[in-house]
C-alpha cells in the first residue's frame, strides 16, 4: 500500500491553489447574502481546465484519472472561499459528466462534455421530485414516444443549476407500470418548448449556487437525445450514484484543510486570561478532533476512489465515504465557531458560511439516513 501522491498530482494540486487564489473572486461574503452565482468565475475555471479534469482529452478534458482529479479539486477547496462554486463543479462532474462519458453517445460526448470543458455549457441532473427524493423510482415525470423523439411531461424539484442550465439530463418514465424498469434519461436543452425554469431559490447554505425548479409540459425531445437505452435510466442513476457520493465532496477535504489552519492560527494568536487560547485543553482538543476528522476523511474518500477507479464494487465504501464526509464537516464547522467566539458567529470573518454550506451535506446525493440503509445491506441486514 503506497500513501503518497506522485509530484506531478502534487503539482497540479499546488497549481491549483494558486490558481483558485489568485484568480477567483473575493467578494464571497457579498454574492452568499445576495444568493449570487458568479458566471465569471465559472469560466475562469473552464479556462483553467477545471471542468475537464477527469474528462478524457478526446472530448476536450484533462484526462486525468478520478483520484488525480478528486485531489486537484481538493485544492480547489483549499484555494477558493466560494464553496457554492466548488460544490457545483463538483456537482455537475459526478453527474452531468460523469453519466454523459459512461453512457452518452459519441455524438452526445463530442457536444455536451466538449461545451461543458470551455464553459460554454452548463448541464443540469433532473432526478427529484416534489413527491419524490430518497424514493427516487417512484418518480411522475412521464416520457412519450412520439415521431422522431419523445414527449415530456413533469415538475422536477430542488435541482443544482436548473435557473441557469443549458441543458439538463431529465429522469422520466415511457412505463409506469414497469417501476424502476420504465425509466429512462432524456437530455433536454433549455430553449425547447414546453422547458420552464424557475428563479434561484433561496436557502440556507451554497447560496452562490442556483438551485431551482423545472417545468417540463409537452416537451419535445428528439430521438438522438435519449442518454443510453431506453429502460436503462435506474441503473444510470445508480451508476452515477456510487460516483456522486464518493466524488461529490472532494473539494470539501481541502476546505476543511483550511478550515482548522484558520482555526489553529487563530488559537494560537488569540489571548485570554494571559495565554494564547489554544492552551487550553478545550480548545487544542477541538482542534485535534478537526484534525482527525480530515484525515478520516480523505481516508475513507481515496479508498471508495480508488475502488471505482479500479472498476471494483464500492457502494459500501461510497456511502461510508459520503456518511463521514458530510457529517464531519457540519461538526468541524460548529468547532471553528467555538474557537473564534462571537467573532466566529460574524458574518464578516467568513467563519460562519461554512457551517450553512456544510449543513447540505447529509441530504444531497442521498440523505445518510438512506446511505446507512446502503451499509445495513451490504452487512447483510
Ligand atoms: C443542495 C442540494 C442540491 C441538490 N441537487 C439536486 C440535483 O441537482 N438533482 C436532483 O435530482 N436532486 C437534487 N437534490 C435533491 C436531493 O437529492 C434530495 O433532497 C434528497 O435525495 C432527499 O430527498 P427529499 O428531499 O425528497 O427528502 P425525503 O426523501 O422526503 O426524506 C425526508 C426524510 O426522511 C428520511 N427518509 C426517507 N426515506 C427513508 C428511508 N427509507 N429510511 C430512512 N430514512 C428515510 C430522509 O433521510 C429524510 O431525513 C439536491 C438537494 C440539495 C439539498
Amino acid at each position: 500500500m503506497n500513501f503518497s501522491w506522485t509530484p506531478e498530482q502534487e503539482n497540479l494540486r499546488a497549481s491549483v491553489v494558486e490558481f483558485a487564489q489568485t484568480q477567483l473572486s473575493h467578494d464571497v461574503v457579498e454574492r452568499d447574502l445576495r444568493l449570487e452565482f458568479s458566471p465569471d468565475d465559472w469560466q475562469k475555471c473552464a479556462e483553467f481546465g477545471i471542468q475537464g479534469l477527469a474528462i478524457p482529452k478526446e472530448y476536450g478534458g484533462q484526462g486525468h484519472d478520478l483520484l488525480t482529479a478528486s485531489y486537484a479539486m481538493d485544492g480547489l477547496g483549499y484555494g477558493c472561499r466560494d464553496n457554492g462554486l466548488t460544490f457545483a463543479l463538483n456537482s455537475e462532474y459526478v453527474s452531468v459528466s460523469k453519466t454523459l462519458l459512461d453512457v452518452g453517445s459519441e455524438a452526445q460526448k463530442q457536444k455536451y462534455l466538449r461545451a461543458i470543458c470551455t464553459g460554454e455549457m452548463i448541464g443540469a441532473y433532473a432526478m427529484t421530485e416534489p413527491g419524490s427524493g430518497s424514493d427516487a423510482f417512484s418518480l411522475k415525470t412521464t416520457a412519450k414516444e412520439v415521431d422522431g423523439g419523445y414527449l415530456l411531461n413533469g415538475h422536477k424539484f430542488l435541482l443544482t443549476f436548473a435557473p441557469v442550465a443549458d441543458f439538463v439530463l431529465v429522469f422520466a418514465t415511457l412505463n409506469p407500470e414497469y417501476g424502476q424498469w420504465g425509466i429512462s434519461v432524456f437530455l433536454v436543452e433549455r430553449g425547447a418548448k414546453g422547458f420552464r425554469t424557475t428563479e434561484t431559490q433561496p436557502k440556507m447554505g451554497l447560496r452562490t449556487t442556483p438551485i431551482g425548479e423545472l417545468f417540463l409540459e409537452d416537451c419535445f425531445v428528439p430521438a438522438e437525445n435519449l442518454v443510453g437505452e431506453e429502460g436503462a435510466g435506474a441503473a444510470i442513476f445508480n451508476i452515477s450514484q456510487e460516483v456522486e457520493r464518493a466524488g461529490i465532496l472532494a473539494s470539501q477535504l481541502g476546505i476543511m484543510e483550511y478550515q482548522l489552519e484558520k482555526a489553529v492560527e487563530y488559537a494560537r494568536t488569540r489571548e485570554q486570561f494571559g495565554q494564547p487560547i489554544g492552551s487550553f485543553q478545550a480548545v487544542s482538543h477541538r482542534l485535534a478532533e478537526m484534525k482527525m476528522r480530515l484525515d478520516v476523511a480523505r481516508l475513507l474518500s481515496y479508498r471508495a476512489l480508488w475502488l471505482i477507479q479500479e472498476g471494483k464494487p464500492a457502494a459500501l465504501e461510497a456511502s461510508l465515504a459520503n456518511i463521514y464526509m458530510s457529517e464531519s464537516f457540519i461538526d468541524s464547522s460548529l468547532d471553528a465557531i467555538m474557537v473564534h467566539g462571537g467573532r466566529g458567529y460574524l458574518t464578516a470573518t467568513e467563519v460562519e458560511r461554512d457551517l450553512r454550506d456544510a449543513v447540505g451535506g447529509p441530504v444531497y446525493g442521498g440523505t445518510s439516513d438512506i446511505q446507512k440503509n446502503i451499509v445495513a445491506k451490504n452487512l447483510g441486514l
